[in-house]
């Protein structure tokens, strides 16, 4: 069996040869799939801004169902959906700008610490915990070298 070309926007295979492949890639359905793939691929804000810019398809609002689809020169997005979408972006973004890096954190937390031992007049360690060698490496504070390498895995 000869070598076959799976299409992921069309989810479908053919045989692997220059002629089926060129026949397939400007075949009317594959470009149909292919835009659609990135209409719902499309990040919220790209579809914000392209949905903004359309009216309200009259066919889809008050039929239920359009035939055009994807491909609709109007928006299927309702104001409220659009506005919804508009609120998740924005907490994005605040959630993003609130969010320290780990270098600021750790930078925070050595100052606090700093601040309290000074108090104590004890002298500073800044990560005191990440060198009690009497703890089981599991309870040590991770370094900020383990923690900037660190790549989390799967949840549970
Ligand atoms: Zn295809
Ligand atoms: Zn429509």
């Amino acid at each position: 069996m000869g070598k076959r070309y799976f299409c992921d926007y069309c989810q479908r295979s053919f045989v692997d040869d220059i002629v089926s492949r060129k026949k397939h890639l400007s075949g009317v359905l594959h470009i149909r799939q292919k835009k659609e793939y990135y209409a719902l691929n499309r990040d919220l804000r790209t579809l914000i801004a392209e949905e903004r810019e359309k009216e309200l398809c009259r066919r889809y609002r008050f039929q239920g169902d359009c035939p055009f689809g994807l491909q609709c020169a109007y928006t299927h997005y309702s104001e409220e959906e659009l506005a919804s979408f508009e609120r998740i972006v924005r907490e994005e973004d605040e959630k993003r700008s609130r969010l320290p890096s780990i270098k600021e954190w750790l930078t925070k937390k050595a100052n606090n610490q700093r601040k309290a031992n000074l108090l104590d007049n004890i002298p500073p360690n800044v990560f005191a915990t990440s060198q009690d060698l009497t703890l089981p490496p599991s309870l040590r504070f991770p370094t900020l070298e383990q923690m900037q390498s660190f790549t989390p895995s799967e949840w549970g």
